[in-house]
């Protein structure tokens, strides 16, 4: 299969030209002015954008939490994913406590077999011994996995503690991987929900109310100061706010490398939409929506260079499980269906409204994720020889967003009636037509798992 995509506007991190694109079998084979080629199918980009597939680095499909799983699974979410241009993504696997990283694997390897879309794991490290360092090593040489989530809150299900986490960063930084943490304190999170919950607090603002700023600004400051003691690399993933955004700035001040990713919800959207009694339920997401000075921060470091990634934490859950917590807020399951939009939000409320250009919207969306996350420049850019990942974007179209015309697997939408400029048109994925006229033309198991290498020197 072969494929012209004429006249377009071709977006990298670095570059914006208009210039055709030849992919061929799964790759991108030419860039150039009027591209002399017979192509299976020819497509007009005429006052179009032509830029790499969205990389979301941070997904859970069909993840086990708080007695549910998320409703989306690797179709679904996959499919989800291809319609707002986003070709690849990076999902969690969660070692259960006392239990091997290999057996999850395994887990995780069964769930994805029905992706549609390309896709890749971290390994969440819930519980770290001899054996499990042994396994790490072997996750980055062996099985192409070479990032490592842990959390500092979740005590007694995800949780592992300081002293396990610094042993654990010297383990990775020898073998070359990365650390990326859930950077939240807790144990005073653990402490302010019994608190609001004895007092009687119960409506979805007090899970709001139980993670202020100072928990998750305490816990980032930390895991930098323990990556610069142990020079590890690392990642803080969905940042919201500005005090631990100040965190990574002082640990970079050291010269150190401190990623970090946020997400679209917490660049446009804010804690006020927890004073809605249960309907708050439907952002209760850990953490929290914050403040509007949050939002200036995120989009004030992208643009300084702090900010790296923007991801989703996609993690729906239907309504009836949303109202487990319907008298508790702290049974509400965690997390909201994201993963659809995130190119679409970030392009009309990023590169349409002047926050960021289109050469930093395509490095926050794709190419800094490939880099981190070793798979530059196989994923990430519009290259000759990468992966023929490609999405063509009406970046005039607009459209409002629904639960009624959105494709993941969850009974609301988080952004019902938002407006969006831009929309997402026609996908390639590894030089398949993957979506055209709002059609997924590729079925179940299409999706590849996608084997890292370290994270790249470009960044590093
Ligand atoms: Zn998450």
């Amino acid at each position: 299969m072969s494929i012209l995509i004429k006249n377009g506007r071709v977006v990298t991190a670095s570059e914006s030209y208009i210039a055709d694109v030849y992919t061929e079998g799964e790759k991108i084979v030419a860039i150039g002015k009027n591209l002399n080629y017979q192509a299976d199918k020819v497509i007009d980009a005429t006052d179009r954008l032509v830029f790499p597939g969205g990389i979301d680095p941070h997904v859970h499909l069909d993840m086990p939490f708080m007695g549910t799983y998320s409703s989306d699974d690797y179709e679904t979410g996959t499919r989800a994913a291809l319609h707002g241009g986003t070709t690849m993504v990076i999902d969690f696997i969660l070692q259960t406590q006392g239990d091997t990283l290999h057996n999850a694997l395994k887990t995780w390897q069964d769930k994805s077999q029905k992706a549609i879309g390309d896709y890749s794991y971290h390994m969440a490290v819930t519980d770290f011994n001899e054996d499990v360092a042994k396994e790490v090593v072997q996750m980055i040489e062996e099985e192409g996995i070479s990032s490592f989530k842990t959390f500092m809150a979740y005590k007694g299900a995800l949780m592992i503690d300081d002293g396990q986490m610094v042993q654990l960063m010297k383990v990775v930084k020898k073998s070359g991987g990365l650390v990326t943490v859930h950077a939240t304190n807790g144990d005073v999170i653990d402490s302010l929900i019994a608190k609001n919950k004895a007092l009687g607090n119960m409506s979805p603002l007090y899970h709001y109310l139980s993670q202020p700023e100072v928990t998750e600004s305490e816990a980032s400051a930390r895991f930098a100061d323990m990556l610069h003691y142990t020079d590890c690399p690392g990642y803080i993933v969905h940042m919201t706010c500005e005090g631990a955004l100040n965190a990574v700035r002082k640990a970079t001040q050291r010269n150190q490398k401190v990623f970090v990713e946020t997400c679209t919800q917490y660049l446009v959207l804010d804690a006020s939409l927890y004073e809605n009694d249960f309907e708050g339920a439907k952002w209760v997401m850990s953490p929290p929506l914050r403040e509007k000075k949050d939002q200036v921060a995120l989009w004030s470091g992208i643009n300084q260079g702090l900010v790296q990634v923007v991801g989703t934490d996609h993690c729906p859950f239907m309504w009836e499980q949303k109202k487990m917590g319907k008298n508790d807020f702290s049974k509400i399951p965690n997390g909201h269906p994201a993963v659809e939009h995130r190119m679409e939000l970030l392009f009309s409320e990023g590169v349409n409204k002047g926050k960021i250009s289109l050469t930093k919207y395509v490095e926050v969306s794709s190419t800094n994720a490939a880099k981190i996350f070793g798979m530059y420049p196989r994923k990430g850019t519009i290259a000759i020889g990468s992966d023929a990942d490609v999405v063509i974007f009406d970046p005039n179209k607009e459209h409002t967003i629904s639960v009624e015309t959105h494709h993941m697997n969850c009974d609301y939408s988080g952004y019902e009636g938002m407006k969006v400029t831009g929309k997402t048109e026609t996908v390639i994925l590894r030089g398949k037509v993957a979506i055209e006229n709002e059609d997924c033309l590729l079925k179940a198991g299409h999706g590849e798992f996608i084997k890292r290498g370290k994270t790249s020197k470009t960044v590093i």
